[in-house]
């Protein structure tokens, strides 16, 4: 055996026999020692200890003279020229003397190896399990030890190796682990180990303890809340964790399912990745997940395919109105001119009728015949322009406006959008919805629709735009030019009562389970007079629900054991005393109904006159518009020119003020067409004669005497019918429409025409 061995010298490390260590070296002295071992010395190497970590010098006076030969048992290469060897411990060494090479800094050293102790085996034995018992204890009692130790050991049975194994597993210091190294008794090694072991269990033991202690001290209450909060905060993160994922993930999935194109499903998916990167606590995490929310809702993609047959759509529409022969018609070739063209071109239905006419519930048939999806949106009161194109999402509680709302709620890309009380919508300082609303009904514009909170352009290309209003004169003119006006007049009573029995009771009935009651003729009449006053059927339909519920409430309390008959003589029991009275409008002096036409139907408004002593003043009371105004003077005028022709004094037209007021006060008047009631309001008083309350009558009148044509005589006749009137004098212009009105007016009402005033002033002499 050689007596000499190339050294390395470890920093801070000690290599005991029977262990493994991985080396790296970069210099080259160290490098080429290793290849001297290999070449000379079977691979064989002394590692020895400075024990100062720092101390990089070679001076040999530094170095212990006990070391540890090795075996180099793996030497590789690395790319970078550094040498990486795995060294396993053999034996004990004691060093003699180093020798320093002369030609360069390597370091050899002459050496003696330590003889193994001979020790009896069964002592050997005993101590080796004592041992292993002692570490198996201080392992299941020390958390810092590993048990993976005990396995590795079991089969060892040199009580010099074992000892030299489980050292470097306890946490030692360098100066200890030399003791080791130098006892060159195994038998002195394993009671130095023993000992060690039971030190750090001591010292585990005593550290425990003043865990304890300090634990204890600390404030029980304290500890107890802190404990209870960070449960609270694991858990919270828990759930917050799990459900987030989960939600991603959801959100993931959905939109995998969308049918929309790559780049907006890129977009999309940045904005979940956006989220997902959120903190929980974040503010913005709500905005966020409501963007993606509208975002995934829109039906981008998805279009319903349209019912093309017409014949079916007009049977649905006839199936759910009753007569409306007119508008059907029109809706019918709206659809079949908007089929055969260009559609992008076809303007926009506007239904425009007073309220409860069927606007709503017609285009929602449309929709259904032509199976389409149906939305339905408000613009009435509407005066801010980011209610229909959304605020920007920087804004807390930002939103999408109405028109993306409803596409969401639509969900196809195609549906029947019906947009209600066009002529309802203002502006303020926020901008102007209506030109908004234009951007959104233009066909050349709204394929690129942007909505401020999307932040996307959204196709409404494809969707039909239905719009109702009451009043047509409300419109704004530049979206009337868009619309392609149907109009929708008042019902007649018949034309009601037709509508109660084919619809109104089959539909409530149906909806509440029972089969159509019966409801005499002469009862729906009674409610259409005595209990509603409308040109619609919406009231109509409430009364004869409030009938229906009565009855269904009966039957279940099981007051009643079948279905009642209503007829005109019980039907306070259902709908108490009646709320209108039959119009029996009170012959008066100087009283004459007018004709009016509102939004809301149309009307007698009777037109009463007073003069009493004063300087030929004119009085207008009654809410009466400019133009309204405008005609009590021009009937003045033209009563002062002719007076001699109505019998009336000149001295009494100066020496009094005449005073003339329109009833029911409160609800504004406009329009010339007053005119005729006025003049014959002020003669009638004047020269004390009564006109019959059956008349009334609707006409403009010129300082001549002209009667002009007037607007809205269908309207206006429906109301004059409701009022319990039987004549009306009519312009002579207007003639030609009374052939157009319901059979039901033109059999109940007289129309007499004029041209001139001269021909009214007869009738009412003649009375
Ligand atoms: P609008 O939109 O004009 O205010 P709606 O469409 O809401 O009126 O109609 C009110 C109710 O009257 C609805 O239940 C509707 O079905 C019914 N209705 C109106 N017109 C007719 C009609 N011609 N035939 C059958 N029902 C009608």
């Amino acid at each position: 055996m050689k007596n000499n061995l190339p050294v390395i010298v470890l920093r801070g490390l000690i290599l005991l026999p029977s262990n493994e260590l991985k080396l790296e070296f970069e210099d080259a002295d160290s490098i080429k020692i290793v290849d001297i071992a290999e070449l000379f010395h079977d691979g064989k190497i002394l590692l020895v200890t400075n024990k100062d970590p720092y101390d990089v010098s070679t001076d040999v006076k530094n170095l212990p003279l006990v070391g540890t030969e090795a075996k180099i048992i793996h030497k590789m290469v690395l790319p970078n020229g550094k040498v990486r060897v795995i060294v396993r411990g053999i034996k004990r060494i004691q060093i003699k003397n180093y020798i320093s090479l002369k030609a360069d800094t390597t370091l050899e050293a002459l050496i003696t190896p330590v003889e193994d102790e001979v020790i009896d085996d069964l002592e050997e034995k005993a101590i080796i399990r004592k041992l292993l018992r002692e570490l198996d204890f201080y392992i299941n009692n020390v958390p810092n030890v590993g048990n993976s130790v005990l396995s590795k050991l079991v089969n060892v049975n040199n009580l010099s190796e074992l000892v030299d194994l489980i050292v470097p597993t306890l946490p030692l210091t360098l100066d200890r682990v030399f003791d080791y190294l130098k006892e060159e008794k195994a038998s002195e090694r394993a009671r130095m180990l023993l000992l060690d072991i039971y030190k750090e269990e001591e010292l585990f033991n005593i550290e425990r303890d003043l865990d304890f202690k300090v634990t204890k001290e600390f404030d029980k209450q304290q500890r107890d809340y802190l404990l209870r909060e960070k449960l609270k905060m694991l858990k919270e993160e828990l759930v917050e964790v799990t459900s987030k994922e989960d939600e991603i993930d959801e959100l993931r999935y959905t939109l995998a399912k969308l049918d929309i194109d790559d780049d907006m499903r890129g977009k999309i998916s940045k904005a979940i990745n956006k989220y997902e990167a959120l903190l929980s606590m974040a503010p913005e995490q709500s905005m966020e997940r409501n963007y993606i929310d509208v975002l995934l809702s829109l039906p981008w993609n998805y279009t319903t395919k349209d019912n093309d047959n017409l014949k079916e759509v007009k049977e649905s529409l006839d199936e759910t109105h009753n007569g409306l022969d007119k508008v059907k018609e029109r809706i019918i070739e709206y659809l079949a001119v908007k089929k055969n063209t260009d559609s992008l071109k076809s303007p926009i239905i506007c239904l425009v009728g007073p309220p409860g006419v069927g606007k709503t519930s017609l285009a929602f048939s449309i929709a259904k015949a032509m199976r389409r999806n149906f939305v339905k949106i408000s613009v009435g009161g509407l005066d801010d322009e980011s209610e229909i194109v959304g605020h920007r999402k920087a804004y807390i509680g930002s939103k999408p406006g109405k028109i993306i709302n409803g596409m969401i709620k639509a969900k196809s890309n195609n549906p029947l959008f019906l947009i209600d009380e066009i002529d309802k919508m203002t502006h303020n300082i926020h901008g102007d919805p209506v030109s908004a609303l234009l951007s959104v009904l233009d066909p050349e514009q709204n394929k690129y629709f942007q909505d401020n909170y999307l932040d996307e352009e959204y196709d409404l290309s494809k969707v039909m735009f239905v719009a109702t209003a009451n009043d047509i004169n409300s419109i704004p003119i530049p979206l009337l030019d868009r619309l392609e006006i149907i109009k929708l007049d008042g019902y007649t009573e018949y034309e009601k009562l037709d509508i109660v029995k084919t619809h109104i009771i089959p539909k409530l009935c149906k909806d509440m389970g029972i089969d159509n009651i019966n409801i005499k003729e002469d009862a729906i009449l009674n409610i259409i007079r005595l209990y509603t006053k409308e040109a619609g059927v919406r009231e109509l339909e409430r009364k004869i629900s409030s009938i229906i519920r009565k009855v269904v409430t009966r039957l279940v309390s099981n007051e009643i054991k079948r279905l009642p008959i209503i007829t005109s003589k019980n039907i306070e029991t259902y709908l108490g005393l009646p709320i209108y009275e039959d119009t029996i409008i009170e012959e008066k002096i100087g009283i004459v109904n007018g004709l009016g036409y509102t939004p809301y139907g149309g009307n007698t408004i009777p037109i009463e006159t007073n003069f009493y002593k004063g300087k030929g003043n004119l009085i207008l009371t009654g809410s009466l518009g400019d133009v309204m105004k405008e005609s009590a003077q021009i009937a003045l005028s033209y009563i002062k020119s002719n007076y001699k022709e109505f019998n009336i004094k000149y001295d009494t037209l100066e020496t009094n003020d005449i005073h003339i007021h329109a009833l029911d006060g409160a609800i504004p008047k406009e329009g010339p067409s007053a005119g005729i009631t006025l003049v014959t309001s002020i003669i009638s008083s004047l020269t004390n004669t009564k006109v019959k309350s059956n008349i009334a009558m609707t006409g403009e009148v010129s300082l001549h005497g002209d009667i002009l044509k007037i607007g809205g005589l269908k309207e206006k006749s429906l109301g004059a019918l409701r009022n319990g009137v039987d004549t009306i004098i009519i312009p002579y212009d207007n003639l030609n429409e009374v052939e157009e009105l319901p059979k039901e007016v033109k059999h109940r009402i007289k129309f007499i025409p004029v041209k001139n005033y001269m021909e009214v002033y007869k009738i009412i002499k003649e009375g």
